[in-house]
């Protein structure tokens, strides 16, 4: 096996898999609420092997310890159990997702047979309102079903909420208060330049130190160390809740990111701010297949995420 290393030791252990780029919510910062760019119903799907054959071929080459599943909404493609069952066969034990839970409830017992192990819920609003004006949907109760069928079966559960100014950031305290309630982490981050925001985050940028100062109306806070490769970083409060804070803007983590992304074209991408993707196939000599990592490898920035043209919803969150 070759090992990758950059000239910043850092290499591919974990791998970001978008099983789609169609979405059931139109989320303001990914797509401005259009839903021509989300539509899924008619949509092709690859089946499961295409993404199994491509990911065994990288595997050959990789130590790929753990994948997340996104998208897209990943809820969303049809082959979900094959398709864990198919990569834990492939030795990736540490199976996740990362999932609005629009569609959870009635999937959750059926993934966790699967295989999967845990799932990040996006929930950015605990107010109907604010819900709406964010995802363009109804129902934030759909979401909520999702997360108490997801505990209840055993799945191992966090909350990210992405925090923009004007909008949400009245749902800071709502959004801890339940986490704390239902014993679950939460992760606030802090908005990405991606797609329709690249270049223009300035009027929506809500900082991770002004999240702080939210929590600090109501509760008293630690620093707890941060883990290498973690996305978040992490705080305790005096009751023992914890909450991170994923601050791509102003605590940038790229020096130890060890992120590799496939999108469902079959292109692998070495950082979110890159907008090349490079195209591989599960017939690639492994030769070819070696100059193709390290061309994702030399995409990672040393020192911040740079922004990119491509939405979340187009390179996979
Ligand atoms: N549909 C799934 C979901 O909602 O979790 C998975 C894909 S979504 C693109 C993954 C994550 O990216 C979500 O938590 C979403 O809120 C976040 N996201 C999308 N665009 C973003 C942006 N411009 N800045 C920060 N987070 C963003």
């Amino acid at each position: 096996m070759i090992t990758y290393t950059d000239p910043h030791y850092r290499t591919f252990t974990n791998l970001r898999l978008s099983l789609t780029d169609a979405c059931n919510l139109n989320c303001v910062y990914c797509t401005l609420g259009n839903e021509d760019e989300t539509m899924a119903d008619h949509r092709p799907q690859q089946p499961a092997s295409f993404f199994i054959d491509l990911i065994a071929k990288l595997q050959q080459q990789l130590k790929l310890e753990s994948i997340r599943l996104t998208g897209g909404e990943p809820l969303l493609y049809r082959h979900l159990p094959q398709l864990i069952q198919g990569l834990q066969q492939l030795n990736i034990q540490d199976i996740k997702m990362t999932s609005n839970g629009f569609l959870l409830e009635r999937q959750a017992q059926v993934l966790k047979l699967a295989g999967l192990a845990a799932i990040n819920i996006s929930l950015d609003a605990m107010d109907e309102g604010v819900f709406l004006e964010i995802t363009k949907r109804k129902n934030l109760k759909r979401v909520l079903a999702g997360i108490d069928a997801a505990l209840q079966c055993g799945l191992s559960v966090k909350l990210n909420a992405v925090i923009i100014k004007g909008i949400n950031e009245n749902q800071i305290l709502p959004l801890l208060n339940f986490a704390f309630e239902k014993n679950i982490p939460i992760r606030f981050l802090e908005i990405m330049a991606m797609g329709h925001l690249y270049h223009n985050t300035h009027n929506h940028f809500f900082s991770q130190q002004q999240i702080l100062n939210t929590i600090a109306t109501q509760y008293q806070f630690e620093p707890i160390a941060r883990k290498s490769s973690a996305t978040a970083n992490y705080w305790r409060t005096n009751e023992g809740h914890v909450f991170g804070i994923i601050a791509n803007e102003t605590t940038p983590f790229c020096h130890d990111c060890n992120r590799l992304r496939l999108d469902a074209k079959g292109n692998i991408y070495g950082c979110l701010s890159n907008n090349n993707p490079i195209f591989i196939d599960s017939n690639l000599p492994q030769y070819a297949l070696a100059q193709k990592i390290q061309a994702a490898m030399q995409q990672k920035q040393v020192h911040k995420f740079a922004g990119s043209e491509l939405s979340m919803l187009q390179i996979g969150g």
